[in-house]
Formats: structure tokens, sequence, C-alpha cells
């Protein structure tokens, strides 16, 4: 597969600047331009992009959107796949010529209380890709190196890219709703986040029910594994999936707060709701009675450690999880954007760089 071939050339000396989508405005759209190349600190490797996966983080975090903002200019992208080029003082951790995966969690303090017990994701102290720090949205982006996770060989980089956050979020979403075989699954939202968890709730033994709006995702949640779909425009999810039992677990994947009320009434006594979306509107109303008699267990889930992502490729690798994507150039980052916001993208756009 020519796809997954590593180039093990170091990065020109003389390059001094690179293309990248860049926000300047929240109420703009990002301009494609050249960035200047910057120099590497200790810890920080320097990665010639292959693929970059379009999150819906990406928007909202372009559209300025959550309660913390990131400060333009900034680059976005945390789903970057490539090559490393170019290793910063005291890098051992990876070589010129690895391709890593450049994820969310882009750097953490490795020392807290969070980070020792395999909480990195919790650490106060941590730095997003495509946030806090600038991400793959680009020909090259900066990354540190005890952040980056190894793409198996084997692994498509363009399959890696949506691996990196979707995958790996929602692989972490199921861990931490506990699915067990025989379990109930009900999965709200089929994009990029969705078609994965489906996947990953039937590897844990999990019976799928998918719920969206749109035909044309539930039918690939069918194809995906998933036993039943629920056209939500169409009939009552809560009603469909009480009607099945109930869920023992319900995975909020759609940035819509009635979304995740739909989830929370689709579960069954003793259920968990496993919050991920982050819509823009910030609030959900959920019944303390029903919580309480019910025993309802709510919990949230962000993203997933380095661990998690290396067995996200793992499984991959064996040929047990299917990315769907679609590859653009970087160039229509904008018109990306308007049609993920209008729900016209079946799964995942990835940017070829
Ligand atoms: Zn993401
Ligand atoms: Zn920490």
């Amino acid at each position: 597969m020519s796809t997954i071939a590593v180039e093990t050339t170091p990065v020109d000396p003389s390059l001094s600047t690179y293309r990248a989508a860049v926000v300047h405005d929240f109420h703009a759209p990002l301009t494609v331009e050249q960035v200047p190349r910057r120099q590497l600190e200790p810890g920080q490797v320097f990665v010639k992009v292959e693929a970059s996966g379009l999150c819906h983080t990406d928007i909202h975090a372009a559209h300025g959107d959550w309660p913390v903002k990131p400060s333009p200019p900034f680059i976005p992208g945390h789903e970057g796949v490539g090559i490393v080029v170019e290793l910063g003082p005291g890098v051992g951790e990876v070589a010129i010529g690895d391709r890593v995966a450049m994820p969310w969690l882009g750097y953490a303090c490795g020392t807290c209380d969070h980070c020792v017990s395999g909480w990195e994701t919790l650490c106060l102290e941590q730095k997003n890709m495509g946030y806090s720090i600038d991400g793959g949205f680009g020909e090259y982006a900066v990354a540190h190196a005890r952040y980056v996770v190894k793409v198996p060989a084997g692994v498509d980089p363009f399959d890696a890219a949506p691996l990196t956050c979707a995958g790996v979020t929602t692989y972490k979403a199921v861990k931490v709703a506990g699915t067990r075989s025989s379990d109930l699954v009900a999965v709200f939202g089929v994009g990029g986040l969705g078609h994965l968890a489906i996947q990953y709730a039937a590897i844990a033994g999990g019976r799928v029910v998918a719920v969206d709006l749109i035909d044309e995702k539930l039918q690939l949640a069918h194809e995906l594994g998933a036993e039943f779909t629920v056209n939500a425009s169409k009939e009552d999810p809560v009603q469909a999936i009480q009607a099945l039992g109930g869920a023992d677990q319900a995975i909020a994947l759609a940035v819509s707060p009635r979304a995740f009320e739909q989830a929370y009434g689709s579960l069954r006594r003793g259920g968990t709701l496993v919050f991920v979306a982050l819509p823009a509107d910030n609030q959900v109303t959920l019944p303390i009675f029903e919580t309480v008699l019910n025993g309802i267990t709510i919990v949230g889930s962000i993203v997933g450690t380095r661990t998690d992502l290396r067995e996200v490729f793992e499984l991959h690798a064996a040929g047990k999880t299917h990315v769907t994507r679609e590859t653009r150039p970087l160039e229509q980052v904008n018109e990306s954007i308007a049609d993920v916001e209008a729900g016209r993208v079946t799964a995942r756009i990835v940017f070829e760089l």
C-alpha cells in the first residue's frame, strides 16, 4: 500500500514557512496562508502532516463557542497524523521517520495526581492541539514528543486521523460506560464519533441502537453493526428504546441538549448516561427524582489517554474497525465546516496536506 510508505528524509533546513489554515477572528472564515516555521523547544518534534481530520471541536474552536476560548491567531486540528522530520533537544521518545498522531491532549505535566494515576486527560496543566497550541491544519505541525502516539505500520494515515480524536473519544466513552456482553447501548448521533462508537460498543459485546435524524447516517450505522436504528425526526427515540427494554448505557454524541435529554430518557433502571458531545448551548434539564429512584449514573468522558489511543490503533491494525471518511484539500476548510454544520457529511472529513 503506497499510502503507508514512510518517508525518512529529515526536513529541508531552508524551509522557513509552510501552508496552514489559520483562525484570525471567531466571526470570519479561516484563511489558508503561509505561517513561519518555529525553532523547536526541548521535547518538541516537527511533523510533516499527511492527514488531518475535521472534528466538531475544531468548528467550536474557530467560532469561539465555549466558555474557555482559544486566542487567535491559531491553527486548529487535533487529528493530525504525519511523519517526524525534526527532533528538538532531548527527544528520545520518537525518531525521525516515525509516523505519529497528534491528539487533543498535546501536553500534560506528567507529575500531578491525574497524570500519575492514568488520567492525564484531567491534568490542569494540559495544552490542547488546535486550541491552546497550534494544531494539525497545516503542512507541518510542532508537537510534544511525549504526547504524540506512534501509528503502527499497516494503519493508513487517513484512517489514523479520525481515530486520533473520534476514535479514542468514543473508545474511552464505551470503557467509561462499562459496556459488557448483551448490554443494550444507545448511541445518540452517528457522525464522525458515532460511527466509531457503534463499533467499539459492539466489540465490547453490546447490542447497539443508533439514533440520528438522517436516514443515510442510520444506514451507515446499520452497516457498521447497529442492530436497531431510530430516526428521531420520525419517531420518539425514548419510546422506541424503552420498547426494546431500555438502554443499559446511552452515549450522547450529538451536539444538542435535546439529544442528551432523550438519551437520559432511553435508559433502563440502573443505566449509565455518558456525556461526550459539547453543544454550544451548555445546559441540559434532567430530573433528580428519577435519577435517584432509578439509580442512574451520569458521567462525563473527555477524549482518551495515550494508552487508549494505542489500543484504538491496535484494534484498527487488527482489522476490527472501519473508518468512514472522505478526503479533501485543506483549501476547502470553510466549505467543509459548513457541510459538517449542515449535517451534509456522513462521517468524517480528512484534509490531505
Ligand atoms: Zn475532536
Ligand atoms: Zn498533570
